[in-house]
């Protein structure tokens, strides 16, 4: 890894997830470890002061019925034994305010007893603590207010208690310690393993960038998030490259069909040019290229209008368009070539059926396909114009007994300049139905068709009710 890379480690998402996640995990376990530390200390505390309670209630006992000579003796015995702990016995006389007795002075000699005296005036069982005069031990006393007016003091120091604690911690610190280690590599391994889909699709775009527009995402079959953002990634940029492509097509398409007619006007006025011919001929070349150039400009108009309409930039003039008014509108334009032709076109439309739409794109679109109707069905033939309300949507549909299209054409009549075999006998641009398409899907709707050779094709095109406000 080049030292680059590794500057930027720190500030990589696996990174930072790795850290917060052992942060959370490390202090979810010292606060553990804390709580149960408070639990051990405190239950400790609790067990070492019922053990002093119980020796200060005995000895309570002994010197009620023995006096100190009793409690003394009763203590000698217990150190014979050596059944109990070593205690701090103390007696305090209220009335010279002074120790009357201590059991093994030289086992306290750490601590300044005197200070206990001061307990006297705490109530009866308060605890004391007295810290020894060097270190850190702490002697924990309990006094009881004898009836004779002495006062019985009995305590331990929390040495025991203290050593449990300190090493309680120490097994904390050791245990911690590689638990944070442990946690930070686990969850780093743990980052790395679950963002490696995001670095292929990181690599996929730098590849793309560099030119390797065949760069896809490897997936993997586990079905999770990351994989499906992979899949969609992929199906996004496939996607894209159809578009690159069908636009390549377009614009190919278009440099070949802008050829045609550029090179006729170039050679009308060329031969116009050359030949000293009269005022007449060269009035006729004029007229020619004007002609020529109305042709251009049509399929320059109609690609830039097909191109407003697919990117919504076309300003449609929404109106309530009544559809029966408009499809024998359409109808009346190409009655008379139909009438040439000797093709019947019939229309059946309900005269409350509303839409909410340009009616002057609407009327090109039912012109459109009424046009390639008409001239791609042989003479004596039939077309008919339906428009209704099923399921939810508005249909209108032209139907003709001409040639037909193949399943291969089907897709490809949409696109920009296709013309089929066929039809190049026909006058066209080959921009119809992609007019059709763009500005039937401006106003929400959907364009298709069914076709077969031979018996005729039916284009059918159906707006949604609710999104174009049909009344
Ligand atoms: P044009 O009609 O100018 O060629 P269109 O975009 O309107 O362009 O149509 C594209 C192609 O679709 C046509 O060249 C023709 O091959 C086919 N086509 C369109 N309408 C019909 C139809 N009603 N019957 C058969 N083929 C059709």
């Amino acid at each position: 890894m080049s030292f680059e890379r590794l500057r930027r480690v720190p500030r990589t998402v696996g990174f930072r997830l790795a850290v917060w996640s052992s942060a959370f995990f490390v202090a979810s376990t010292l606060v553990s470890f804390g709580l149960a530390y408070v639990l051990v200390s405190s239950s400790l505390q609790q067990s070492e002061r019922a053990s002093i309670q119980m020796e200060l209630d005995e000895l309570a006992a002994r010197y009620r019925s023995g006096g100190l000579p009793g409690l003394a003796q009763e203590l000698a015995l217990q150190e014979r034994l050596g059944t109990t702990e070593p205690f701090l016995v103390r007696v305090v006389d209220l009335g010279n305010r002074a120790a009357a007795f201590v059991a093994a002075p030289h086992r306290w000699a750490g601590f300044d007893l005197d200070r206990l005296d001061s307990a006297q005036r705490a109530p009866d069982q308060e605890w004391v603590l007295l810290p020894a005069r060097h270190g850190d031990k702490v002697l924990e006393v309990t006094s009881f207010r004898l009836p004779d007016g002495v006062i019985l003091q009995v305590g331990k120091t929390t040495g025991g208690r203290d050593e449990v604690l300190e090493r309680f911690r120490a097994t904390a610190a050791g245990v911690l310690i590689p638990l944070l280690v442990l946690s930070l590599g686990g969850g780093l391994l743990l980052a790395f393993w679950a963002l490696r889909p995001i670095r292929h699709i990181i690599q996929t775009v730098r590849a793309i960038e560099a030119g390797a527009m065949h760069a896809r995402v490897p997936t993997r079959p586990t079905g999770d998030e990351l994989d499906e953002l992979g899949r969609l990634f992929n199906g996004m940029l496939d996607r894209i490259a159809t578009l690159i492509a069908g636009m390549r097509d377009a614009l190919d398409r278009v440099a070949h069909d802008l050829r045609t007619p550029v090179t006729r006007i170039r050679g009308v006025a060329e031969v116009a040019l050359r030949a000293d011919q009269g005022p007449d001929a060269s009035r006729q070349a004029l007229a020619d290229c004007v002609e020529e150039s109305d042709q251009l400009l049509t399929l320059l108009n109609t690609l830039m209008d097909i191109s407003e309409a697919e990117t919504g930039a076309l300003r449609l003039r929404l109106k309530r368009v009544n559809l029966s008014d408009l499809v024998e509108d359409a109808v009346e334009l190409y009655r008379h070539v139909a009438e040439e032709k000797r093709i019947v076109v019939s229309t059946a439309a309900g005269p409350d059926l509303w839409l909410t739409a340009d009616r002057s794109r609407l009327r090109q679109v039912l012109a459109n396909l009424l046009d390639n109707a008409i001239k791609y069905t042989a003479p004596g033939g039939r077309v008919e114009v339906t428009a209704q309300k099923q399921a939810g949507t508005v249909l209108i549909s032209v139907r003709d007994t001409g040639i037909g299209l193949t399943p291969d054409e089907v897709p490809r009549i949409w696109d920009r300049l296709y013309r089929g075999d066929q039809s190049r006998s026909e006058r066209g641009l080959g921009l119809g139905l992609s007019l059709v398409r763009a500005v039937v899907q401006a106003h929400g709707g959907q364009s298709n068709v069914s076709s077969a050779i031979g018996v005729g094709s039916t284009f059918t095109i159906s707006f949604p009710l609710s999104s174009v406000g049909i009344g």
